[in-house]
């Protein structure tokens, strides 16, 4: 099955919301839409009518543009299980194993619990995208709000596990911030450093950092690699738990 298109919109100050268009068939789907407005404009400049929408977590910057989306185009509202009290309207609720099939491509849901305690992750292996919510950013991972930090860690391991080419389409446009943070637990990592002046210049330009590659984000996230012995010792903690160390990075990027 040939890979789906996907047009990244830009929307309140730093989030993103996806929209997924399927050629064959011309349906589309959104992620996690946290206004109206931007997603209607950019459907509109494409002639595209929305037939999905995909929510990986309550919050009101993922889900805001959800009633409006619904009452003009009907769409069909898909969302984790386990916030189905606090996702209003779901039409179909999915949780670990679950596969959701988006126009034939099918999309393996993963529960990544940590920044709330139901969040989900949509993997469209045939498309190699992962749509991740405030679960893994690039270079970064979301704050731990509602699960502990060891299932953050759980949820990030999972994401770790996914083929090195994943491309990550995460809520936000962190990664600059991201970066300077990760420089400060990990600074003589020279593709980090090359990364950073790379995301710098973009920014600079108004280009977006999204999607990052996920092989890309195995050797520079430091999220992803508290079980990294190299970085337990830059933070003092040498040959401790890597749920200590994560939760350790984690406390310092709260403060940071
Ligand atoms: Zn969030
Ligand atoms: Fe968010």
């Amino acid at each position: 099955m040939a890979p789906f298109e996907i047009v990244l919109v830009p929307a309140l100050s730093d989030n993103y919301v996806y929209l997924v268009h399927d050629h064959a068939s011309g349906a589309t789907a959104v992620v996690d839409p946290a206004e109206a407005a931007p997603v209607q404009a950019a459907l509109d400049a494409r002639r595209w009518n929305l037939t999905h929408i995909l929510n990986t977590h309550h919050h009101g910057d993922h889900i805001g543009g959800n009633r409006e989306l619904i009452e003009r185009h009907g769409a069909v509202l898909i969302g984790p299980k386990a916030e189905t009290a606090r996702i209003p309207g779901m039409d179909i609720t999915v949780a670990e194993g679950d596969v959701v099939d988006f126009a034939g491509h099918t999309g393996a849901v993963f529960e990544t619990p940590g920044h709330t305690s139901g969040h989900i992750a949509f993997w469209f292996a045939d498309s190699d995208a992962l749509f991740c919510g405030d679960t893994l950013f690039a270079l970064g991972c979301g704050r731990v709000f509602e699960g502990t930090m060891e299932q953050m860690w759980s949820s990030l391991l999972k994401l770790r596990g996914l083929a090195s080419t994943a491309r990550i389409y995460c809520g936000h446009e962190y990664t600059v911030s991201n970066a300077r943070f990760a420089l400060s637990v990990d600074p003589d990592n020279v593709r980090l450093q090359a990364r950073t002046r790379e995301f710098e210049e973009m920014r600079a330009r108004g280009t977006p950092t999204i999607p990052a590659v996920l092989a890309d984000e195995l050797d520079t996230n430091p999220f992803l690699r508290a079980d990294h012995p190299g970085l337990a010792a830059a933070v003092g903690m040498a040959g401790a738990d890597p749920v200590a160390v994560f939760a350790e990075i984690r406390g310092r990027k709260d403060r940071f």
